[in-house]
């Protein structure tokens, strides 16, 4: 009789795993030797870019931060010592960590200059976008991520899987292929759109760009469940309690493939594989709950969700197509329409009306004028939509946030799409969503059931009002038109004077513990996300989340924006670690930087000013730095005297560095921001009396080098060379 041990040395799964293992980290191997042996430089330095974790999965694994390619032999050492030559489920699971480890390597040498892939397939998620992705898996907006490995038999059954997914709100992630056939050209040949706000994000062809998913989920670990790194234990705890993942394995199962599947394994992913996998009984067993078969499409999202415990909340609208925020970012081409709305050509507006409860019968949903099968098919036709809500909460500054929920309430419907606001909105629907039956009224339900269920707090009755009728729209869009202008000058009127309260946001500090955004009228969250405005309405729907109002308090220093309450308050919710903070300074204790920013500002000395220098620019800037380098010493909830992670619409808001001179102030700025900010930039030079002063800021095709800017400011006398010394 064959002992235990010898059976199991007879499974192929775990020979193909450390096989797999083994070839893959020759591979990273013989790469780095090709790159190391070509360039003089034994310090080539590489990575990937828009991010401060190094190679994540390797610097959560060690808290080794590789940044030189003379660090690799040592890595290569460790993965090497993951594999060991027992055939075992720990073995082969162990030998998996090390196939994953290499395929980090790989796909980092693999970057060119730390630019981003620009084919089509997304490669490493930067930064910025796991941070967002974070918050949405933390707090439930997206319950799961699906790793798809390989390709399917056919197109249409990607489609199928991938409309179940999207349902749901799970986040899938494409990877590699099978003979030749990739999931992502699956859903092209479909027509499905893909990207983020899809829910679908193509990471790479190769089946190493698996490990793009994996250190998405160790940045996840690491800020937001803090993780300590080097703890291999804790880190597999968390992502194993709280990292809602699965890996779908489709197509045949190569050694690579296994290899890497038995690392998921290891991380505590279940894989799920429509292949038969010949092994031993025993061998099996030990697979049992992190490897299973399902042949039958119909049947193997649920039976993930199932097997990883994932929640799914599901917002039950009676409607007859799919509704979810996957269906978000979904376009809708000319030619799969069935009509449309405004489209710049006639009117179609929104508005949301804040009414006495008594005012408004609940649930009422009219239609005025036609529905969409008596519409003329591919026009374009007039539309009003008119919201009112009633609650004793709400407030009518809360009017423009909730209008502006409109827009994704919509899209998530699937076959439809809107764009726009106010009295410039657009909306397709298509013929698919048509042909299933959607109409008109169905925008009612949605509205109506989204913002009872978002806004319990603010809500208590809606009733939506829908016009087709071109006359009535015609009657109602002076009314439309004026309430949108009353409420752009109560906007203008807000200003940080004419408040009593400020704004904290505390949603970053899972990564940042002690970072707090102090929010007015006249500054912006850094990230872009929160204005005043949308701080005091999460505040009002919950009132123990981030955003809480801070009374100011005693004004030491009206022109640094210096309040004794304002210090109280972030010193409490700093950890202690911030003691000032001074709102329109940048060099006198100005607010600290969570990571999130949309902009860096930054003194150059020489220059007598300050760059704003944006996330989305990777070039060098006159000050020698990248924004990524910069926002690795900004960031981490640090104050940086001299240098503030800003969000773009701060810029020009009044209060921007005023104790330092404001706008005058800035000397050079990527061109891109210059051209996405000027008619508020141009507005502000206005008011201080520089109508050109756009002009007279430098950009990167002017120069990103200290000696050719000054000579560009000497040249258009920047007014910033005749203010006062900045230090
Ligand atoms: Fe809130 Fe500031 Fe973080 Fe934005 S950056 S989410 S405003 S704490
Ligand atoms: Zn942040």
């Amino acid at each position: 009789m064959l002992s235990d041990s010898a059976n199991l040395y007879r499974c192929e799964f775990f020979n193909k795993a450390i096989e797999g293992a083994h070839n893959n980290l020759e591979n990273a191997f013989s790469l780095f030797k090709s790159i190391f042996s070509d360039t003089a430089n034994k310090d080539l330095s590489f990575g990937f870019p828009d991010t401060a974790f190094y190679l994540p999965f390797i610097n959560a694994l060690f808290n080794k931060e590789i940044k030189s390619v003379s660090q690799l032999p040592e890595i290569i050492e460790i993965a090497k010592s993951f594999i060991k030559e027992e055939q075992n489920l720990e073995s082969a699971l162990d030998a998996g960590v090390s196939s994953l480890i290499a395929s980090e390597v790989i796909e980092a040498l693999s970057y060119e200059d730390f630019s981003q892939h620009s084919d089509g397939w997304q490669g490493f998620i930067p930064d910025s976008v796991y941070r967002a992705l974070g918050f949405a898996l933390v707090d439930g907006r997206i319950p799961g991520i699906a790793v798809i490995m390989g390709a399917v038999p056919e197109s249409k059954i990607a489609v199928s899987l991938i409309r179940e997914l999207q349902s749901k709100n799970i986040l899938s992630l494409l990877v590699g292929e099978s003979k030749g056939v990739t999931f992502k050209s699956q859903l092209e040949k479909e027509n499905v759109s893909l990207g983020l706000d899809s829910y679908i994000v193509p990471l790479g062809a190769s089946s190493t760009s698996l490990i793009y998913a994996v250190n998405l989920i160790s940045r996840i670990a690491v800020s937001f469940g803090g993780v300590e790194k080097a703890k291999l234990n804790n880190l597999l705890r968390y992502i194993k309690e709280r990292v809602m993942a699965f890996v779908l394995c489709f197509g045949e199962l190569d050694a690579l493939k296994v290899s890497l599947v038995c690392g998921m394994m290891k991380l505590g992913l279940p894989v799920l594989t429509d292949q038969e996998i010949s092994y031993a009984k025993e061998c099996q067993n030990l697979l049992d709950n992190l490897l299973l078969v399902e042949k039958d499409y119909s049947k193997i999202v649920s039976k993930a969700i199932v097997q990883r415990g994932i929640k799914i909340k599901i917002d039950k609208i009676d409607i007859p197509v799919n509704y979810s925020a996957a269906f978000e970012g979904e376009r809708i081409r000319k030619e799969q329409m069935q009509i449309e709305f405004g489209a710049g050509k006639l009117v179609s507006f929104e508005l949301l009306r804040q009414k006495d409860i008594e005012e408004i019968k609940d649930g009422v949903i009219e239609l005025i004028g036609p529905d969409i099968d008596q519409l003329e098919e591919a026009k374009a036709h007039p539309l009003a939509i008119i919201v009112e809500i009633a609650g004793k909460k709400m407030q009518l500054d809360f009017e423009p946030v909730l209008e502006r929920q409109i827009h994704r309430f919509l899209n998530y419907a699937q076959g439809v799409f809107h764009l726009g606001q106010r009295d410039s909105n657009w909306i397709r629907i298509s013929k698919e969503a048509f042909a299933k039956g959607l109409r008109l009224k169905d925008f009612g339900k949605i509205l109506y059931a989204k913002f009872h269920n978002e806004y319990p707090a603010l809500v208590d009755k809606v009733a939506v009002f829908i016009y087709t009728d071109e006359e009535k729209i015609k009657l109602l869009l002076p009314q439309a038109r004026q309430i949108y202008q009353k409420r752009d000058e109560r906007i203008n009127l807000l200003s940080d004077e004419n408040v009593d309260e400020f704004y904290s946001c505390l949603l970053c500090t899972s990564f940042a513990p002690n970072h707090v955004c102090v929010i007015s009228p006249e500054r912006t969250g850094l990230c872009g996300a929160v204005s005043w405005l949308d701080a005091k309405a999460a505040y009002e729907v919950m009132p123990t989340g981030g955003n809480k109002p801070i009374e100011r308090g005693t004004c030491i220093d009206p022109k640094k924006g210096e309040w004794e309450g304002i210090n109280k308050f972030v010193y409490e919710h700093s950890n202690k670690t911030i003691e000032r903070l001074c709102l329109y300074s940048l060099l006198d204790s100005p607010m600290s930087a969570c990571g999130c920013f949309e902009c860096i500002v930054a003194v150059i000395p020489e220059a007598n000013g300050v760059m704003v220098v944006n996330r989305e620019y990777n070039g060098m800037t006159p000050i020698g730095m990248k924004f990524t380098t910069l926002a690795g010493t900004v960031g981490g909830g640090r104050q940086t005297p001299g240098f503030m992670g800003v969000a773009k619409r701060y810029i020009t808001s009044k209060r921007f560095i005023s104790a330092e001179g404001g706008i005058k102030r800035i000397v050079w700025m990527p061109k891109d921001l210059k051209e996405e900010i000027k008619e508020n930039f141009l507005k502000r030079a206005q008011e201080i009396g520089i109508p050109d002063l756009l002009d007279k800021i430098a950009d990167e095709t002017i120069c990103t080098e200290i000696e050719p800017l000054l000579e560009f400011l000497n040249n258009v006398k920047h007014p910033a060379l005749t203010l006062e010394a900045l230090l």
